[in-house]
């Protein structure tokens, strides 16, 4: 048996797998904000590169990843796929436990698959300049090293929470060249307004999204980014699937369980639609787990509505599980899960029951993030730690019915710019955010609703 099941090169996939072409009830369209009426892509030229438009809109079943961008994944992927012998034996299970490891890329997480195509289809336009918003810090730094590998200067808004608590990825943007600011911030009418009413405002993923695109649609040569919830995005996180199911193969396996930790649904997407397709083109028997934290439930609690993608209600509306863009999730550690809503093809497969859901309290999450720790040597992210979570779950169940199972895993980074979060849950100051339903309601249930057809 193989630890390690390494890749070569030669292995990196030559096309990203657009899930869309495969899915039996297409996604709805994204509508204009102020007609409600199908959204034109040109209504979306001032926000987003020409080329991630059209890929955002397709139903191609493979795209293509241009060879530059091949060749910078060459940096870092393939990513191994490791069995974690030592987390199966702590818990003395039957079940096969495998986990990718998207934590060795030099950002630290999976959000550089997605980072460099996005400048690099930005460059090719003559884009000169880049904004964007970043929650724990891990999109924003992997846009400054790709935007400094493209020679494009790039301003990214930092969520107030994370910039306090998280200097070192400040710090990593800007040794990569970017411009941070902690949002909200006083540089856009987005941010000046919310300080106004609530000078203390500890920001969210939303608010730094209207001030990223306010940015971006004043000035011709500056484009927006995003590092989840878009179909572009989720596409081009399937190399993370698309290596798997070859390392499986190697390892002479197939996953019964297929689990990613949920933000907006990109590393998720990103492992798990590959191997989804096959459950709808050939009906194979597989089951997928979106782990999402108990305080932010937007897949479990959230209204499938046409909503806002931002605070402010700049951006287009998109159909999707959500809790309202109103919703401001408690400051948890696992920052980058800290958002509203989810992906529009996520919320469909949700939707019409593809995929399973699962909410974690943030106690358990770093319990299995510290028994990972202790038995496979890897620190993980605190966002990572949820799909440590139900991953152990899976396995406990395997155990009691005495069924061996093959659990996939995505570690979709590392925790070793988190220790500040790992200190408080060792210290015993760690609590759970519990949140009423009531409180959910006061967002979730004032969404206009749109009709959904
Ligand atoms: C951003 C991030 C997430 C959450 O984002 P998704 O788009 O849901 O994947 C999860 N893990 C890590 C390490 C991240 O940086």
């Amino acid at each position: 048996m193989k630890k390690k099941i390494v890749l070569d090169e030669n292995d990196i996939p030559k096309a990203w797998y657009n899930i869309v072409a495969d899915m039996p009830v297409k996604p709805l369209p994204p509508l204009n904000p102020a007609t409600k009426k199908v959204l034109a892509p040109e209504d979306l030229e001032p926000i987003f590169a020409k080329e991630l438009i059209k890929q955002e809109l397709s139903s191609e079943k493979w795209i293509e990843i241009p060879e530059e961008v091949r060749e910078l994944y060459k940096i870092w992927r393939p990513t191994p796929l490791v069995r974690a012998t030592g987390l199966e034996k702590a818990l003395d299970t039957p079940a096969h436990i495998y986990f990718k490891n998207e934590g060795v890329s030099p950002v630290g997480s999976h959000k550089l698959n997605s980072a460099l195509p996005q400048a690099y289809y930005n460059k090719a336009q003559g884009i000169k300049r880049l904004t964007t918003e970043t929650g724990a810090g891990q999109w924003g730094t992997a846009l400054s090293f790709a935007s400094s590998i493209f020679g494009l200067e790039l301003d990214v808004y930092m969520v107030k929470v994370s910039y306090n608590q998280k200097p070192y990825r400040r710090v990593m943007m800007q040794t990569w060249g970017a411009n941070v600011f902690s949002s909200p911030s006083n540089m856009t009418n987005a941010g000046r307004t919310i300080l106004a009413k609530d000078l203390d405002n500890s920001g969210s993923l939303g608010i730094a999204i209207s001030e990223a695109v306010e940015q971006s649609v004043q000035d011709p040569d500056t484009r927006y980014t995003l590092g989840s919830v878009l179909n572009h995005v989720v596409l081009h996180q399937t190399v993370i699937g698309l290596e798997c199911e070859k390392q499986m193969e190697i390892a002479g396996e197939y996953p019964d369980i297929v689990i990613g930790c949920f933000g907006g649904g990109s590393n998720f997407s990103g492992i798990s639609f590959p191997f989804l397709r096959y459950k709808l083109t050939e009906n194979k028997g597989i089951r997928v787990i979106a782990s999402e934290p108990a305080s932010c439930p937007k897949l479990t609690k959230g209204k499938f509505e046409y909503d806002f993608g931002d605070t402010v209600g700049l951006t287009p509306l998109l159909p999707m599980y959500t809790l309202g863009h109103d919703f401001q999730p408690a400051d948890i550690h696992a920052g980058g899960l800290r958002y509203h809503g989810a992906g529009t093809i996520v919320s469909q497969l949700h939707k019409d029951g593809y995929i399973e859901v699962q909410d974690i309290p943030q106690l358990e999450t770093f319990e299995a993030g510290k028994l990972f720790a202790n038995t496979e040597g890897i620190i993980p992210a605190p966002e990572s730690t949820h799909a440590i979570a139900s991953a152990i779950r899976e396995a406990k169940i395997a155990k009691e019915e005495g069924i061996q199972k093959t659990i996939l895993f995505n570690l979709s980074g590392h925790g070793l710019i988190d220790m500040s979060a790992y200190d408080q849950f060792l210290s015993g100051k760690m609590t759970n955010f519990q949140l009423t339903d009531e409180e959910i309601a006061k967002t979730r249930d004032v969404l206009e609703k749109i009709a959904l057809s």
